[in-house]
């Protein structure tokens, strides 16, 4: 690209700022691609610089091009309902003011809070970061200054938070040293064989949030709602997807890319071939979250359900999980699509049939 430009005879400066280091930059010992997280995160931290960490002078402000530009071409008009834009507001200002409060007053209790949906337990600077508001770079600046200079040791909600940052650049990694992975292959080859069903009312029950799970239905109304999913949500619906309909994960990365305002190929397509026991770390396939369990632990009070699904609003807290059907029958909501223990045992069977 830069070549282009000096061929062209305009003076043209790269930086690389997506992630700390380049994809590729990082490499085994054997200058392989790393294929699973924690040695990556192991090199990432013995191998970083104070050079790679250092922020970049802002670009000064260009002098007007005597240049025409091309007439934009007109944008698709989409019929789904704007996004409200209180939830995102825009700019670098937001993004940095977000960073500086995550890390005050939450960053330190961020271990013991980050998976509990209806607690503002993490930083929610996701879209900052995947449209470049805001860098990676400026994020572990300022959690490095926060946690006494220091990224690998000390505050152990800071630290935590720190590795999920490496999470985004070892899938970023993944993305360029395993390309099948953005050409719709998983990144396991054995299993492109696995055998998914073709259940487009399934599917749509999914998309819609009417799979009779609470946790899985108010997940999937906050993302179309609000563009954003919390992280745990996001794995068991991904999990609920792949695994209890047997739905192959690339229309459930198609569907999120659609509503997510933090959409981000490399992140989308890592976490959820994760959850698909597709790709890195798989999570083992016979590693199946049971939705109601879940749903339980993570939302003990049953509050963020009641938040996304008024009508088990009036229903005890503990009945919200798996609401039996004599208190479902005065009130507009599915019973299950699939019943748990058969569904786990047709998604062990699919991926038993697969050889290695
Ligand atoms: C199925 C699935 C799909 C996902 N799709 C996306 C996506 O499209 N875009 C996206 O940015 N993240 C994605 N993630 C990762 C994660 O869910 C979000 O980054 C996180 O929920 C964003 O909220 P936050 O900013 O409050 O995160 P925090 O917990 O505050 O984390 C800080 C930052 O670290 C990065 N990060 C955190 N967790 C991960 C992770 N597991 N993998 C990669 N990066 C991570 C994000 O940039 C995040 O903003 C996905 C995860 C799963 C399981």
């Amino acid at each position: 690209m830069l070549e282009t430009f000096q061929q062209a005879g305009i003076t043209a400066q790269g930086h690389h700022d997506a992630v700390a280091f380049a994809p590729g930059t990082l490499q085994t010992g054997k200058g392989d691609y790393y294929g699973v997280f924690t040695p990556f995160s192991k090199a990432w931290h013995k191998q970083v610089t104070a050079e790679q960490l250092a922020l970049r002078d802002t670009p000064s402000v260009q002098s007007p091009l005597a240049i025409d530009s091309d007439p934009l071409p007109a944008l698709p008009t989409l019929d789904d309902e704007p996004l409200d834009g209180r939830l995102w507001p825009a700019g670098e200002n937001a993004a940095s003011d977000n960073l500086e409060r995550f890390l005050r007053f939450r960053g330190r209790h961020y271990k013991d809070q980050r998976d509990f949906p209806k607690v503002r337990g993490t930083s929610e600077l996701s879209p900052y970061l995947a449209l470049g508001v805001i860098s990676h770079r400026q994020c572990l600046q300022a959690v490095m200054s926060e946690n006494g200079g220091h990224l690998a040791d000390g505050d152990a909600g800071l630290t935590t938070w720190v590795n999920e940052l490496i999470w985004r650049g070892f899938y970023q990694h993944v993305a360029v040293g395993f390309p099948q992975v953005c050409r719709y292959q998983p990144f396991q080859a054995h299993t492109k064989q696995l055998q998914w069903r073709d259940d487009d009312e399934g599917f749509a029950a999914w998309c819609e949030g009417r799979t009779g799970y609470p946790i899985v239905d108010a997940a999937m109304r906050q993302l179309v709602t609000t563009g954003w999913m919390h992280n745990r949500l996001r794995m068991i619906t991904a999990m609920f997807l792949s695994k209890h309909l047997l739905i192959d994960w690339r229309r459930g990365e198609a569907f999120f890319m659609r509503h997510l305002v933090d959409g981000e190929f490399c992140a989308n397509n890592g976490g959820r071939q994760w959850e698909a026991s597709t790709g890195t770390d798989a999570a083992p396939y016979f590693r199946i979250f049971n939705p109601t369990t879940q749903s339980t632990r993570f939302d003990p009070g049953g509050e963020f359900i009641a938040q996304w699904l008024p009508e088990l609003k009036t229903l005890p807290a503990k009945a919200r999980h798996a609401p039996p059907q004599d208190m479902l029958n005065p009130i507009d909501y599915p019973a299950p699509i699939v019943d748990h223990k058969a569904a786990r045992q047709r998604a062990l069977d699919a991926f038993k049939a697969l050889s290695k």
